[in-house]
């Protein structure tokens, strides 16, 4: 079992582990390292070097290449790129996809681009409230926090649910203790409040609008592994939706809804409007088709977005990774922030919709 370990030198002492203050490490990308940051052990449980395969995601909306910059894009492509590589090394030196998502998640959640720890948006309360998951494919167990608002990263909180409690999901201010509980890093609440995402919140306010709209709502990070032992995971993080009612939890932390890993079919991750998510059972529906009719991964990943998520007059995306090691993605927003890598060397990223030669367009 992983475990939360503050020290480095005790984290030296377990063979093969990975240890966030490890800054020169080909395991952690650039920016990764904080010196506010937990320090973590990694524990390798797979053999090294074997088939793998991951994808992440950094949100879903209208994405489209003639309003997005040069520089945006190239930003976002790097990032996703480093955590992935992140995500690769890991899984090269025989970590679990578990250990392995949570970690591309943090990652994610560090860099202020997205919706999910610092930088994530704020709430009508003007605060931001951030929720997460994550789930292991083997037991299929999960552990959620709702509606964090101090917890840096609000991903370990829910891994420290998955190893620690004997619960699934803790919300609000019961989750940020039991965080603390766990020695988790708590942080003021500016720690998580950036400008853009302020003034993202007043443009709302003033527009009367509860919820944002696909033009404004980018960020919420996923990640799906599929590790050396075959063994699958996903994890999910966001800040939710622009402007959302103080106390509104989203599909994100919901089993089933924004999240889902069972070793036997698939693991999914998902980003969206989240009310629709939790409506169609989203994630789950993917493994139920793989499991009751037989459809592969790409084929019951499509159904779900563009059938059922259309259907109920949804909108986003899922990633997921299969029990056979395959990757798919499936959106009906214009893009979708994401990436894919294997151990056959396969490392690409995309944002947009693909055209019909298949390219990022
Ligand atoms: N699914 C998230 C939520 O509804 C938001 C997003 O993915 O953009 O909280």
């Amino acid at each position: 079992m992983t475990r939360f370990i503050t020290g480095c030198a005790t984290a030296a002492l377990l063979a093969g582990c990975v240890t966030a203050q490890d800054a020169g490490s080909e395991i952690m990308a650039k920016g990764f390292v904080d010196p506010g940051m937990s320090v973590i052990a990694y524990e390798a449980r797979c053999p090294a070097n074997v088939a793998w395969s991951l994808a992440i995601h950094g949100g879903a909306g209208v994405m489209q290449r003639e309003s997005m910059s040069a520089q945006t894009e190239a930003d976002y492509r790097a990032t996703l790129t480093d955590v992935m590589s992140s995500g690769r090394d890991m899984l090269n030196r025989g970590h679990s996809a578990l250990d392995t998502a949570q970690h591309m998640i943090m990652g994610l959640e560090d860099d202020p681009k997205f919706n999910a720890g610092k930088g994530a948006v704020f709430s009508a309360a003007r605060i931001n409230e951030m929720d997460a998951s994550i789930m292991d494919g083997r037991q299929r167990d999960a552990g959620a926090v709702s509606s964090v608002t101090v917890v840096r990263n609000p991903i370990l909180a829910a891994r420290a649910v998955l190893d620690y409690s004997r619960h699934v999901l803790l919300s609000g201010e019961g989750a940020e203790q039991f965080a603390r509980s766990q020695g988790l890093t708590i942080v003021p609440r500016e720690y998580f409040q950036t400008q853009r995402r302020r003034d993202q919140l007043e443009k709302k306010l003033a527009q009367k609008q509860a919820y944002n709209t696909p033009e404004t709502r980018f960020g919420t990070v996923g990640a799906v592994v599929k590790d050396g032992c075959g063994d699958l995971a996903a994890a999910t993080s966001t800040g939710g939706l622009t402007a959302k009612e103080f106390g509104r939890v989203g599909d994100t932390p919901i089993i089933g809804a924004g999240t889902y890993a069972d070793n036997k079919y698939c693991a999914v991750s998902a980003t969206g409007t989240g009310e629709y998510f939790i409506r169609g059972g989203i994630s789950k529906l993917v493994c139920t088709r793989m499991e009751y009719i037989g459809e592969p991964l790409q084929t019951a990943m499509d159904y779900a977005i563009h059938t059922e998520l259309d259907g109920l007059g949804g909108d986003g995306g899922i990633i997921g990774v299969g029990a056979d090691g395959s990757v798919g993605f499936s959106f009906n927003t214009k893009g979708m922030y994401r990436g894919a890598a294997t151990s056959t060397g396969v490392m690409r990223v995309e944002i947009f919709e693909l055209n019909e030669s298949g390219e990022d367009k």
